[in-house]
């Protein structure tokens, strides 16, 4: 076989894409597939924001807009930073990517060399580890446990931290957990990194409209303004405004690192689609109707969900405090044999046999860094996540 670039080697095939690969041909064999697995709200776009763009590109806006992002949006984004986080931003500390994974990638790019570790709490989004690999670089886990409600710990961050640690990762509300990070919590894991002055600081706020019962996931730049000037504040309009297919997400943070971001996304994808950029303004600009929404029907389905899984004996669920994921325990269902006869030692082994035998397609914990575990999205209707958690439960109570 041909070889490719060394920075390449070892990387991990994600295991979503041989899951969401398998319920395909089942599918296409005629079975009910439910599918758990994406990650991407099940909403549309608010029609005022594809209102938005379609005048941006009728009035003349379709021209190769600033690498960084156009005025009009990052003034807008300036706005949203200042009035939702408590944060103020020049037009030179904001940049605006393709998605928040594009973020992500330039931060890393532009900052990492070989050797260099990178601080990722578990379970983690999966893009944080394999974009820190590409660049060299190692991932460093912070297991945050089941039984802290999956919360990052001060202290367990600070065991993961070295004299070659360049970045600590932060996710809250986490995907795939849906933990918060409280302002309190936030204050010890500053006084940690204080000791640390070289190490630079991702806060990916991506969830952060999804939290449930008035929890509040703070920023840890404005939290512990002294800290701001090596943070990178990571957010973007995914999520929050049900835009995954428009591909804007943005970075607040301080010039310097912005300009050599500027610089790699100026080599690779130069500025973000023009009609996308205006659509997102207008949805930072517009009411938050489509978000109160979002959140009350999240919460309702993460709570039946949960209740439903913890009535099963063998499952444990933690409670979701946001993010639309519920993240079960399957360690009592382990060493057992299913229903067809398949014996299960791994979540995957869990993941696979649900897919083969009730037609519920969902991510092991494994993908994600922390096992015994699944991770399955709410995102979809309350009658199919009932027959989901129906078909689980069939499931676990079939093992021998
Ligand atoms: N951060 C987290 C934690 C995510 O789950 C995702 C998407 O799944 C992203 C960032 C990136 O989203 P996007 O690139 O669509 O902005």
């Amino acid at each position: 076989s041909r070889s490719f670039a060394h920075r390449l080697n070892g990387l991990p095939a994600p295991a979503t894409i041989e899951m969401a690969r398998r319920a395909r041909a089942l599918k296409a064999e005629g079975r009910a597939v439910i599918s758990l697995a994406l990650g991407e709200p099940d909403f549309a776009t608010p029609p005022a924001v594809v209102e938005a763009a379609h005048q941006a590109a009728l009035n003349g806006q379709t021209k190769y807009p600033p690498v960084d992002g156009t005025p009009a949006l990052k003034a807008a984004i300036a706005r949203k930073f200042a009035r939702e986080n408590g944060l103020d931003y020049t037009p030179e500390q904001i940049m605006v990517s393709n998605g928040g994974k594009q973020v992500i990638f330039n931060a890393f790019m532009a900052t990492l060399n070989p050797g260099d570790e990178v601080v990722v709490p578990t379970p983690y989004w999966v893009s944080y580890p394999l974009i820190a690999r590409m660049f060299g670089a190692t991932p460093v886990f912070a297991p945050c446990a089941e039984e802290d409600g999956f919360r990052l710990r001060a202290d367990v961050l600070a065991q993961a931290l070295t004299p070659r640690t360049r970045w600590v990762v932060l996710n809250f509300p986490n995907n795939p957990t849906g933990a918060i990070c409280p302002a309190e919590d936030l204050a010890e894991i500053a006084k940690v990194l204080r000791a640390y002055p070289d190490v630079w600081i991702l806060s990916d706020e991506i969830y952060e409209h999804l939290v449930f019962e008035g929890g509040r996931s703070a920023s840890i730049a404005a939290v512990a303004p002294d800290l701001k000037d090596r943070t990178i504040t990571l957010n973007g309009v995914s999520k929050a405004y049900a835009m995954t297919g428009w591909r804007v997400g943005f970075a607040g943070g301080p010039a310097d690192i912005i300009a050599a971001m500027r610089g790699v996304q100026g080599n690779a994808t130069s500025g973000v689609c023009s009609i996308a950029q205006a659509a997102a303004a207008a949805a930072l600009d517009g009411p938050p109707d489509l978000i109160s929404t979002m959140v009350a029907t999240y919460s309702r389905r993460r709570t039946a969900v949960v209740q439903a899984l913890r009535a099963v004996p063998g499952l444990t669920c933690a409670m979701p405090e946001g993010a639309f994921y519920a993240y079960p325990g399957v360690a009592g269902c382990l060493g057992r044999t299913t229903a067809g006869g398949r014996r299960i030692d791994t979540d995957h082994d869990f993941a696979t046999a649900l897919l083969e035998e009730e037609f519920v397609a969902t991510v092991p914990g494994s993908a994600f860094g922390q096992s015994p575990y699944l991770r399955l999205s709410c995102a979809t209707s309350d009658d199919v996540l009932a027959e989901a958690c129906t078909r689980m439960a069939r499931f676990v109570s079939g093992l021998k």
